[in-house]
């Protein structure tokens, strides 16, 4: 039995104990109390003292690319959606096998490095399985399908199912399916993803209503998507608007029966959100992600207002800085009145909610998963604990998934 302590332990956004002290058997959490308590318990291998510095539970990145983390600093920022999608089909022309994989190991070694535990990635090529399969990390990793046209989607189903029976899950991976969005998959191709899923279980997501041409696209067929599908030859001939709004669209062709992990959601309207509400979906909110695409203000407070259950994602290194989550939690209290605890729900339980593992992860629980995290925290100048996990010097120093530890900065 492993022994983890430190000067503070949050076990869940209500919870916080001083001089905690968390005991690990196995994969699972075995007993969670003060230091005083742990202690006496019998049969200890070690004790980690991570000193100054919180335990929380895992962080939970729930929208990630991360074969796109060697594009860090290589697109440039921009408001034009379609001109960024340009710019990452540009800059990945040439990559072979060993461009896939080494940006993907080094997106986990990132993820690992900065205290979350299970991510939700999506994958654009069969190496996002291969390679995550092998890490350390909890995740879903989501297979991504593409086609906008509709006289394809038989046979792009029926080549994705064999894909997929490929993979075997584990205690670990999860294996999901993301229809990528309503510009570049049709109708009829969510349709039978949505019915596969719900035969089989599967979990499913979808960026959706990320930009405002994508609203004009589906219920007019104008503005940038159009040119953009015809640039790179997926815009079918006979394509017909829905006249649907995002969300609409979506509900029409049942995968919002799926209770889906909606990703984005930056465009939605009062009624809208009533219909995710009412779906049971959950909502991705990359908010670095979104701030780099200068979107207007993310309706994240109207969606918790609704009690839609919101989770934080990173996004990619295309259009981030880091795949922290502990900085996705710090650059949103500068930026919106959401409370600390708010924050650390969205991060931990709400992103467990959102992939269906929350009878797995997202708290310091006796029984779940031992996945958690530890941050080391600035001076004692500030006695709130929440104010100083979010200090702008707090850190990530130890990443334990399922028992296993993953990190251990040494310090001084
Ligand atoms: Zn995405």
């Amino acid at each position: 039995m492993i022994i983890v302590k430190a000067k503070y332990l949050i076990t869940n956004p209500d919870n916080y104990i001083e001089n905690g002290a968390v005991a690990i058997k196995g994969t699972k959490i075995h007993h969670v109390g003060t230091f005083e308590e742990i202690k006496a318990l019998t049969s200890v291998d070690k004790i980690i003292d991570l000193g100054n510095a919180v335990i929380l539970p895992g962080l939970i990145n729930i929208h990630t690319h991360l074969d796109l983390t060697n594009l860090h600093n290589r697109i440039k920022p921009t408001s034009n959606f379609t001109h960024w999608v340009f710019q990452i089909l540009g800059a990945r022309i040439r990559w072979k096998e060993e461009d896939y994989i080494s940006s993907i190991e080094k997106g986990i070694n990132l993820c690992v490095e900065s205290g979350t535990t299970t991510v939700a990635d999506i994958a654009n090529t069969g190496y996002s399985f291969s390679v995550l399969k092998k890490s350390p990390l909890r995740k879903v990793v989501y297979k991504e399908v593409i086609d906008l046209n509709p006289d394809h989607a038989n046979d792009v189903f029926k080549r994705t199912q064999t894909e997929l029976s490929s993979i075997i899950p584990d205690d670990l991976l999860s294996i999901g399916l993301s229809p990528h969005a309503p510009y570049s998959v049709s109708r009829g191709l969510y349709q039978a993803i949505a019915q596969f899923a719900r035969e089989t279980g599967t979990p499913v997501c979808t960026h959706i209503a990320e930009t405002q041409d994508e609203i004009e696209f589906l219920t007019k067929g104008t503005e940038s998507f159009p040119t953009f599908l015809r640039q790179i030859r997926a815009m079918p001939d006979n394509w017909q608007p829905p006249g649907l709004t995002p969300i609409h669209y979506l509900n029409k062709t049942g995968i919002l029966k799926n209770h889906p992990l909606l990703i984005h959601c930056n465009y939605v309207t009062d009624e809208e959100i009533s219909l995710i509400k009412s779906s049971g979906a959950s909502v991705a909110f990359c908010p670095r992600s979104h701030h780099f695409f200068g979107h207007a203000n993310h309706p994240v407070q109207r969606l918790l207002d609704a009690r839609i259950n919101v989770g934080l994602g990173t996004d990619s290194l295309a259009s981030n800085d880091t795949l922290s989550i502990l900085d996705e939690m710090k650059f949103l209290s500068l930026r919106h009145s959401i409370s600390p605890k708010t924050l650390l729900t969205m991060a931990t339980i709400n992103g467990a909610k959102a992939l269906g593992l929350e009878s797995k992860t997202g708290q310091i629980k006796e029984g779940l998963q031992a996945d958690l995290c530890g941050v080391g925290l600035p001076g004692a100048h500030d006695n709130n604990i929440f104010n100083q996990l979010l200090d702008t010097t707090s850190k990530n120093i130890f990443t334990m998934i399922a028992g296993n530890i993953c990190y251990h900065a040494q310090s001084g």
